[in-house]
């Protein structure tokens, strides 16, 4: 990704990310300003696509794609962000944010200038008098000119710099894997993320609907006792692996924390996300487990769904506890099914 734009083409595109990103509740971090940045640049088209149809479906982008975009479309590679890199993307992005501050600050001064000046000009040409005060506005023009050409020129150092920041920070993520956001053992994203996600998906209204899916696998302890707990974690390897697979964006799949999992479904109705819940219990249903040394199958698991639907006046702490409500009675009911609160 370049950042070869002029000074004054990089201005203009600051100045249009930021509204852009206040309509769409995008929390003004660094990395949703240089996601917002490259979206009025409209140089990666599949990148605004990308954002358009997030926010279609959000009413804003949140966290977690916002992220997940950044890392596919600017830094073309894979791996997480440990906090050192996030906070080198972070000092990054808001010395950006201080340059295009400074220089919108020097250009309103500029226009003030301006006014003054031409509001002069036009005191002279009515008094018809003395030319030099002409001369001394010319003179003011010129000096305040050659200012802000200094201030793009400086901006446009810094973007040149921040590009080369963001070269080797990008070398560094695709250094590191490792991310506090991830679950170790099935490379899902955490709870931690899910709650934040849930979050700023209900303080957007969820305009498109918004629906969750509480996964919690059946019995799991008598299979830890039974086959034991590295077996156990190969199992919830292959869940969190079925979750990916089948969970793609705009769906967010989680470990939930031990043995549970959960989906965040945007858009669509009730039916349709029972309907996925379902599809995903047949899925965990056909895993078989089966022994190393003879190959022959040994065991298969199960696992039971709760299903709610976000509705308006929900805090994230209401719609989870409908979906574990939920859950409880696929459980009461006899374990691998699926139940739904409406
Ligand atoms: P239920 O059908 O009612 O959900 O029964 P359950 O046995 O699955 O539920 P319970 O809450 O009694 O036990 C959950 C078990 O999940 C106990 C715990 O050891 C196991 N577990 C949680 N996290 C992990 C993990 O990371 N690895 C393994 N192997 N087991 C785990
Ligand atoms: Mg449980
Ligand atoms: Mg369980």
């Amino acid at each position: 990704m370049k950042y070869n734009e002029s000074p004054s083409q990089a201005t203009d595109y600051l100045r249009q990310a930021i509204p852009l990103m206040v309509r769409n509740n995008v929390p003004p971090n660094p990395l949703n300003y240089a996601l917002w940045y490259t979206y009025v640049s409209n140089k990666l088209p599949a990148l605004n696509e990308a954002l358009d149809s997030t926010v279609r479906t959000y009413g804003t982008c949140p966290t977690l794609l916002s992220e997940q975009l950044f890392r596919s479309h600017l830094l073309e590679g894979e791996g997480g962000a440990t906090d050192e890199v996030q906070a080198g993307l972070l000092n990054l992005v808001s010395s950006l944010q201080d340059q295009a501050a400074e220089a919108a600050q020097h250009t309103d001064n500029y226009s003030e200038v301006l006014k003054e000046s031409l509001d002069a000009l036009n005191e002279v040409s009515d008094s018809d008098v003395d030319p030099l005060p002409l001369e001394s506005i010319v003179r003011t023009l010129t000096l305040n000119t050659q200012a802000i050409n200094e201030t793009t020129r400086k901006f446009q150092q810094q973007i040149d710099a921040a590009q080369s920041e963001i070269e080797s920070l990008k070398q560094e993520l695709q250094k590191t894997r490792q991310d506090a956001s991830l679950d170790v053992l099935t490379g899902l994203y955490n709870r931690r993320v899910f709650d934040g996600e849930l979050e700023q998906l209900i303080e957007a209204g969820a305009p498109g609907g918004l629906f969750m899916i509480l996964i919690d696998v059946d019995h799991f302890k008598r299979f830890n006792d039974t086959y034991g707990h590295l077996m156990g974690d190969k199992v919830l390897q292959y869940v969190g692996k079925l979750l990916k697979e089948e969970c793609l964006e705009p769906l967010i799949p989680v470990r939930y924390g031990g043995e549970e999992f959960a989906v965040l479904v945007p858009g669509g109705n009730l039916d349709e996300a029972v309907e996925l819940a379902d599809r995903l219990r047949h899925k965990v249903e056909s895993i078989r487990i089966r022994q190393r040394s003879s190959g022959s199958v040994i065991s298969s698991i199960s696992a039971s769904f709760g299903v709610t639907r976000f509705r308006s006046g929900d805090s994230v702490s209401t719609l989870i506890e409908r979906a574990d409500q939920a859950l409880y009675r696929a459980k009461d009911g006899g374990r691998n099914q699926v139940c739904a609160d409406d």
